[in-house]
């Protein structure tokens, strides 16, 4: 015998839960099914454990997906400050951080996310199980029904909020991708995305000396996305936001061009140093507006002179603006899947219906999250997405 639900959801993420409470809310009786031990581990480690859980400026810009209207329509009917009200409403106290994101503080923290979400779920008609793995879903006239080791179960909505591949040791699978192939229904290729770079040997037997150092910068693709935040060097190549950020729009054999210096006026400073104290050296010079050892570590890689001021001649001038402000690195990857924050590509949006998230030629078969080809900024934008995907699916699962 088996048994019978109005929704099954497969994935107690993010997405997941937000689709459980509110098809909960209009009193469907549900099933969210996960494979791990319990919820949200996603959220549980966020924002260094206190969830960046929205940005207080979201729009269809701060996303990439092959149809960059398709985000427009969830994002208007759930936005950032409907879960802030949510948020607010649980007494979680949040602050604000640079670009507007959004992080829980005090003594609040990834937690009371997670615990939020579940009491939102708290309700008679639904039902959460874990350490649940699905071998099997079928079509079936009513719906679907799915194979659990434990469980048969038949629902009329199928709702796979699974996520994507980053961190595999918490639990992320190629799940949806499968079931979307079960159902042909396209799949946008998958690379890791807001991940660190790794460096070619040389580079980084240049630049491991300089792990540690953060400087403010503006990291531009080659296809002229730029981001101004902090870089950090890392014993294993180049990480920070603004990295992670530019990681997103970068492919595999391209530059990015890096200003060291974004706040600063750097002709203008070795123009006067040089007026005023011609026998200064570059190296003491430049070292008021960046580390030293990363000055010291540009004069070894022969990138910049280091010679008096007054000793610098046109071209040598020239050499320092053009490294400080355009400074090209070719990364030779980025470290991939297990530490990335979020997976790019994934179910192509072209087969959901952007009203509902229902597969547009697949009665009652949903994505909602991270599984779905929309990848959002570093910033709280990730989990946007999955309030509001989950949010509207939830009105029609
Ligand atoms: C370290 C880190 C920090 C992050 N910080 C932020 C942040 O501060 N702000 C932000 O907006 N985004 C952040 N993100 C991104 C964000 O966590 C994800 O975009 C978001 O969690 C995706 O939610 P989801 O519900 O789609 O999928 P997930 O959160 O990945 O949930 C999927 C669920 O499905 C389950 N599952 C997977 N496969 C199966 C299967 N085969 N059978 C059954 N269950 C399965 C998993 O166990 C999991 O519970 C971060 C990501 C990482 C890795």
């Amino acid at each position: 015998m088996s048994e019978k639900f109005d929704v099954v959801i497969i994935g107690a993420g993010a997405a997941g839960l937000m689709c459980a409470a509110e098809a909960g809310k209009r009193g469907r009786k549900v099933l969210v099914l996960d494979h791990a031990k319990k919820p949200g581990r996603k959220i549980l480690i966020a924002g260094g454990g206190r969830c960046n859980f929205t940005n207080y400026d979201v729009s269809a810009s701060n996303y990439l997906c092959q149809n960059p209207h398709f985000v427009k329509s969830a994002l208007s009917q759930y936005t950032n400050w409907d879960f802030i009200s949510m948020v607010s409403k649980h007494g979680i106290e949040f602050e604000e951080r640079d670009h507007g994101q959004l992080f829980c503080v005090g003594d609040y923290d990834s937690k009371d996310i997670v615990k939020m979400l579940l009491a939102e779920c708290n309700m008679p008609n639904i039902a959460l199980r874990y350490q649940q793995d699905v071998h099997l879903i079928e079509k079936v006239e009513s719906g679907y029904s799915l194979h659990s080791n434990t469980d048969v179960i038949e629902c009329e909505s199928l709702v796979i909020a699974t996520g994507g591949l980053s961190m595999p040791k918490l639990g992320a699978t190629p799940f949806g991708y499968k079931v979307a192939e079960q159902f042909g229904l396209p799949v946008q290729p998958t690379t890791a995305g807001l991940v660190p770079f790794t460096l070619h040997k040389q580079d980084k037997e240049d630049l491991e000396t300089l792990s540690g150092i953060a400087v403010p910068a503006e990291i531009t693709a080659e296809d002229g996305t730029l981001f101004k935040e902090a870089l950090l060097f890392t014993h294993r190549g180049l990480s920070g936001p603004s990295v992670l950020q530019i990681s997103s729009f970068w492919k595999a054999g391209q530059r990015v061009t890096i200003n060291l210096v974004p706040n600063e006026d750097i002709e203008a400073l070795l123009t006067n140093s040089r007026e005023k104290h011609p026998n200064q050296s570059l190296k003491n010079t430049l070292a008021k507006v960046l580390p030293k050892r990363l000055i010291e570590v540009l004069i070894e890689r022969k990138e910049l002179v280091d010679k008096p001021l007054k000793q610098l001649n046109h071209k040598e001038f020239q050499q320092v603006i053009d490294t400080l402000e355009r400074w090209e690195i070719a990364p030779n990857g980025t470290e991939g899947y297990r530490t990335a924050e979020v997976t790019l590509g994934g179910v192509d949006t072209d087969s959901l219906s952007s009203k509902t998230m229902e597969c547009k030629k697949i009665k009652g078969l949903y994505f909602i999250g991270e599984v779905m080809d929309v990848t959002g900024w570093l910033g709280g934008y990730n989990f946007q997405w999955c309030w509001s995907s989950g949010f509207v699916a939830g009105q029609w699962v």
